[in-house]
């Protein structure tokens, strides 16, 4: 007999119906022999809702309340999941983040899993009921609710396998798997039969929203057996693991498309040490992450550096430079919100030289210019014009899956 972490999404428990088709696919496991620790997210575009009501109440609430919240999505799912599991003549209990031992710190509103208390979880299993945990959510050290950002049910999953040491964690969603691109935006994205943690944790991170980025950190690092797949096919998913079989084969696995992204310019610095420095340290200092850098080559002993953050960061940012204009010494700064990233994702890429220009020749083709360029060991992104990028999403997936699926 094995442990099995079963997570499903949204979609996958939208509705009555849906919920009791969540209910027949953990039954079945269960039936099977296995214990079944069962992870579920909010119904459908409840969190967004929840979101809509906070703003239209205080669009300034404060983050724990928002928490407070956003939570209770969760924790319907799971009662009215266990009821239908229940009715089913099945032993069930359904626990919320707390009750589930799920200690993070206190980042409200994406908080981090510090550790998990399974005792609870373990005496329920003990006694062969069925355990359903609500997703995303989890409690700080002043007894608060805490939520994991965006996304996070994932991560609640496959913290909880990694805990429990389970033997499989299943993450069921509303596609068959982790595919070539957005199966629901790019024409002849395929579906992966396995992908590596790395790949997978590039594309999660790089836009890719079918597994949360930290649920993948966290696999990893616990080597937790992962499965994405989908709760309404009933076909093999894609396995996310260290090492597969095809590596040495494709150079690329996958394109991502970012749209949480804005571009700041600061023009006409002056060409010395430390600029960089006093631009990167006063954003850090101000908790503001920054991805892509670009620096031009001094002229006239002036420079430019432009650089990409979060969305939601733009405005902070812009303030805090505004605010240090005399010591920083710019001449202008630049702001645009209608951007996005694109990426190409491999870890074949390293020993193919040419996958760069590959890239760039799709998105010359399709006459999309290219705005900032970033690459690492796995990775190239560019960034282009909001507008231009599911265009040149599919452009780049044209030019590297063609027909067959192994156009590289
Ligand atoms: P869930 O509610 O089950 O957590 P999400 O909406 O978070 O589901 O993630 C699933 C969605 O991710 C899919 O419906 C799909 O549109 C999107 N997606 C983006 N990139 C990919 C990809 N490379 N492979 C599969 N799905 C992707
Ligand atoms: N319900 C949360 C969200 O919509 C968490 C999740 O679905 O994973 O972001
Ligand atoms: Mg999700």
């Amino acid at each position: 007999m094995s442990l099995i972490v079963q997570k499903f999404g949204g979609s996958s428990v939208a509705n009555a119906d849906r919920v009791r088709n969540v209910a027949r696919i953990v039954t079945e496991t269960y039936r099977r022999g296995h214990s079944v620790v069962v992870v579920l997210s909010a119904q459908g575009d409840t969190t967004d809702d929840l979101i809509a009501k906070a703003r239209e109440i205080n669009p300034k609430a404060s983050k724990r309340e928002m928490d407070m919240l956003l939570s209770t999505g969760e924790q319907i799912s799971i009662a009215l999941c266990a009821m239908a599991i229940e009715g089913m003549g099945y032993q069930v209990v359904s626990l919320t983040g707390w009750q589930a031992g799920m200690l993070t710190n206190s980042a409200y509103g994406g908080a981090r899993i510090k550790r998990i208390r399974t005792e609870r979880i373990q005496r329920e299993l003990d006694k062969r009921k069925i355990v359903l945990v609500a997703g995303f959510q989890g409690i700080n050290k002043y007894d608060d609710i805490t939520t994991l950002g965006r996304g996070g049910s994932d991560t609640s999953a496959v913290a909880l396998a990694a805990c429990l040491h389970a033997d499989l964690c299943q993450i069921y969603t509303d596609v068959d798997g982790v595919y070539t691109a957005d199966p629901r935006k790019v024409k002849g994205a395929y579906k992966l039969e396995e992908i590596t943690f790395d790949e997978m944790l590039e594309l999660a991170s790089l836009g890719a929203q079918v597994l949360h980025n930290r649920s993948v950190e966290m696999a990893k690092r616990y080597n937790v057996n992962l499965e994405v797949l989908s709760s309404f096919s009933g076909v093999p998913g894609t396995k996310v693991k260290e090492v597969v079989k095809t590596m040495e084969k494709s150079h690329v696995s996958g394109v991502a498309k970012d749209k949480d992204v804005a571009r700041i310019a600061l023009i006409g610095l002056a060409d010395e040490p430390g600029i960089a420095f006093k631009v990167f340290s006063l954003l850090a200092r101000g908790r503001i992450n920054v991805d892509i850098i670009l620096q031009s080559i001094g002229r006239s002993e002036s420079k430019d550096i432009s650089f990409t953050v979060a969305r939601g960061d733009m405005e902070q940012a812009q303030a805090l430079l505004e605010k240090n204009r005399d010591t920083l010494g710019f001449n202008s700064i630049e702001v645009n919100d209608q951007v996005a990233k694109v990426s190409v994702v491999g870890a074949g890429m390293v020993n193919n030289s040419g996958v760069a220009a590959k890239m760039f020749e799709a998105l010359f083709s399709a006459g999309i210019n290219i705005n900032m360029i970033s690459t690492s060991e796995i990775k190239i992104s560019v960034l282009v014009d909001e507008r231009d990028a599911d265009r040149a999403v599919q452009a780049v997936h044209d030019r590297f899956f063609s027909e067959f699926g192994s156009g590289n």
